[in-house]
């Protein structure tokens, strides 16, 4: 076997699955790594959560892990808990054909073993079957008795009542039949896993498709700086990966050699126009149509939702989107609704959404997607409320239908429509504070439900109401602009 250096771990094995380079960055060249972002870090922190609950379906087991200090620890302990016939091992860890894997669950059972690995997700996507087969691959060699390998994930159909249930919050499908199909893939993956070490040259590879597929590359930034200036074909929203490597692949690197020839649609052109002459579209006739539908009384409106992947109110299922804050802007001052679900606060949240929606002829939103998913699982709880949360509904005006339907684009706005990218272009005075996505804000909110220091927790709660304020004072502010433009 390899020293411990050269040993492929799983994280290793999917990238050279995804690209030989990437795989060569992470292995010899590790300080080139985008930095990890705060998404990234909370669906890292998830994941661990439901990995320590699953943990619970097979209690009083013993966590590697936890007790070894390295992966060659690691190896040893392991061995030593599988000669001692240790009936539950967490973070079992082997190393077979110089791959290194570690088992979130190993049990032994009738002289056999059962390995499972935990994800916190509903589906089993095409990664999580490379990973697990990986891991098949690897005890299939490593541990002579092993039975079974089973995908553990999130049951999508489990509602919470009182506590949880990880019998039936989780489910399990085995993998062997696919791990068995593929053990020589793998075997010849590693062999050439292990051949691109050993040429101790970075892979001849450039950037393509393959760099998003399945996830963004983490040496994006390394391999994209010559290609991603102020006029990158990439900067072009409309187009799709194919076409643009299409285009990239036959020479074209920049807005301006597009030409009558690429047959592109004519929004395309359009904006190659704005590029050149730095000045937005804008179109003044559909502006002015829109604008047309937004009636007074108005106010901009903004909530905020709470899906933990482990429900922790009765009635709910994993993930099941609860809205806990909802904050408005008429122009002159804020208001918001701020619920901590000690309960279900869902019916209470529907009542004085209404209560303080009423008095409004236009509700403005920015990319209401959320809010009337929110509003029609309102109404599938709440028959009572249906005809006043419909109506409701009726009085939403979208404004990311203007930048999405290219009324008005900015080529600042590159390919990014977002309300914060949109406010950061166009408006002035608008700071959000120290978070920075509906993600970050669950945990914020996670965080606030937990805190027992009531100074901290109101301070939480005044942090996430500044954040959903300024996105109701932005889309506010973008009705202001939008008029100035006519
Ligand atoms: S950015 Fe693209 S080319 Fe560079 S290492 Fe990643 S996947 Fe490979």
């Amino acid at each position: 076997m390899s020293n411990s250096v050269n040993l492929i771990s799983k994280t290793a094995f999917l990238k050279f699955e995804q690209c030989h380079k990437a795989f060569y960055f992470y292995k010899k060249h590790p300080y080139l790594r985008d930095k990890i972002s705060i998404d990234k870090q909370l669906t890292f922190k998830r994941g661990h959560q439901v990995g320590d609950l699953a943990q619970t379906l097979f209690p009083g087991g013993i966590d590697v892990s936890k007790n070894s200090k390295n992966s060659a620890e690691g190896l040893a302990l392991t061995t030593t808990l599988i000669e001692n016939k240790t009936p539950v091992i967490y973070e079992a860890t082997f190393a077979f054909n110089d791959a290194l894997i570690m088992v979130d669950i190993l049990c032994l059972e009738n002289e056999k073993y059962t390995a499972y690995e935990v994800k916190s997700s509903f589906k089993i996507s095409e990664v999580y079957l490379k990973d697990a087969c990986l891991q098949y691959y690897v005890l299939k060699n490593a541990l002579p008795n092993l039975d079974d390998l089973f995908l553990v994930t999130l049951n999508q159909e489990y509602i919470f009542e009182n506590e949880i249930n990880p019998k039936q919050l989780f489910k399990k499908r085995s993998v062997k039949t696919e791990s068995e199909k593929n053990l020589p893939y793998f075997e010849n993956q590693l062999f050439n896993a292990q051949l691109t070490l050993e040429q101790n040259k970075i892979p001849n590879i450039a950037i393509g498709k393959h760099c998003f597929k399945p996830y963004q590359c983490d040496y994006f930034s390394n391999c994209w700086k010559d290609t991603i200036n102020e006029n990158s074909i990439f900067n072009l929203p409309l187009l799709d990966k194919e076409k643009l490597f299409e285009w990239y692949n036959s020479g074209m690197r920049t807005i301006d050699q597009i030409g009558s020839e690429h047959d592109a649609k004519a929004i395309i052109y359009k904006i190659k126009q704005a590029y050149f002459d730095n000045k937005p579209i804008v179109d003044k006739e559909k502006i002015t149509s829109f604008l047309s539908k937004i009636q007074s009384p108005m106010t901009a409106m903004d909530m905020e939702m709470w899906g933990p992947a482990i429900p922790q109110i009765n009635g709910t299922k994993p993930f099941e989107q609860l809205p806990y804050l909802v904050c408005f802007f008429d122009g002159k001052k804020h208001s918001n609704v701020f619920l901590e679900y000690a309960k279900d606060d869902r019916r209470q949240f529907a009542e004085l959404l209404l209560e303080n929606t009423k008095h409004f002829e236009s509700i403005l939103v920015y990319d209401g997607t959320m809010e009337k998913m929110v509003i029609n699982g309102l109404i599938k709880l709440f028959a009572d409320l249906k005809s006043d949360l419909e109506h409701l509904k009726t009085k939403f005006i979208d404004i990311f239908d203007i930048f999405l339907e290219f009324s008005y684009y900015h080529p600042a706005f590159k390919t990014n429509f977002s309300l914060k990218t949109v406010a950061g272009v166009l408006l002035e005075d608008i700071n959000y504070s120290k978070i920075t996505s509906g993600l970050e804000a669950m945990a914020y909110f996670d965080q606030q439900r937990l805190e027992t220091n009531l100074i901290e927790k109101e301070s939480i709660k005044q942090e996430l109401i500044n954040y959903c304020q300024t996105d109701t004072l932005a889309t506010y502010q973008l009705v202001d602009f939008l008029l100035s433009c006519l």
